[in-house]
């Protein structure tokens, strides 16, 4: 069987990760979350005490710094520095941080390479911002999805909540998802864009089987 991609793009909280993990197992391919790649990136920006969007001092931290993709049992493991991070790049002091050093193009191009390197040699889904405009033009299949401001925050909250993490409240996380659009779709590099070519699905009022079950139906076209 043939190589092939699939790309799944979209803002905070419109439901990329989980459709990407029902994708990845009901075609048996491998999922690729660029997300954790920025958050990584912006983890070791807050231990080293460094502005997420001081251009020089990240630059600089990038040389020294260690970022590694690895797949245990398919599944996805950050390692910075040697260390595992899996359990510390959820946090939405991260996001935040993510957010804001994504917008370098010095940190993009790093990740947009190894995330390019990564999905070559096998099939894989990726979910991100820029997959299907950016990282992989020639995806065979492209997905944008959105949900309204408020249903994403409703989400990211029990996401949270469901970690254990309550240090916001409904208001503060609305609130963040707001920033980090504008700061996502604002941005000159490599922006959140829905192409022309991708199937957009608002995730808003269906359930997350039928937004499965609507992907797939591309898919096996
Ligand atoms: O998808 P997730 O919320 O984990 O992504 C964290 C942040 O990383 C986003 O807010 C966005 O700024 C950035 N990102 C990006 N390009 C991607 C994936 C994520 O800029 N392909």
């Amino acid at each position: 069987m043939s190589i092939f991609q699939i790309a799944i793009d979209g803002p905070s909280g419109s439901g990329k990760s989980t459709l990407a993990k029902g994708v990845s197992k009901a075609l048996g391919i491998m999922y690729l979350d660029t997300g954790a790649m920025y958050r990584t990136c912006g983890l070791s920006a807050i231990k080293k005490g460094i502005d997420p969007s001081d251009v020089d001092a990240v630059t600089d931290m990038l040389k020294s710094m260690s970022l590694e993709v690895k797949f245990v049992d398919g599944e996805q493991h950050m390692i910075l520095d040697g260390e595992d991070v899996n359990g510390f790049i959820r946090t939405p002091e991260v996001s935040m941080a993510a957010s804001k050093i994504s917008a370098l193009p010095v940190i993009r191009k790093a990740m947009v390479d190894y995330q390019r390197e990564i999905s070559k040699s096998e099939s894989f889904v990726l979910d991100g911002r820029d997959i299907g405009s950016n990282v992989l033009p020639n995806a065979k299949y492209k997905f944008f999805l959105t949900a309204s401001a408020e249903t994403r925050a409703e989400r990211r909250l029990l996401e949270l909540n469901g970690r254990g993490d309550y240090s916001q409240n409904y208001e503060e996380v609305l609130r963040d998802i707001i920033q980090r659009d504008k700061q996502d779709s604002e941005r000159a590099a490599a922006p959140l864009v829905k192409v022309d070519d991708a199937v957009e699905i608002d995730t808003s009022k269906i359930t997350i089987e039928e937004t499965l079950n609507t992907l797939l139906s591309y898919v096996k076209e």
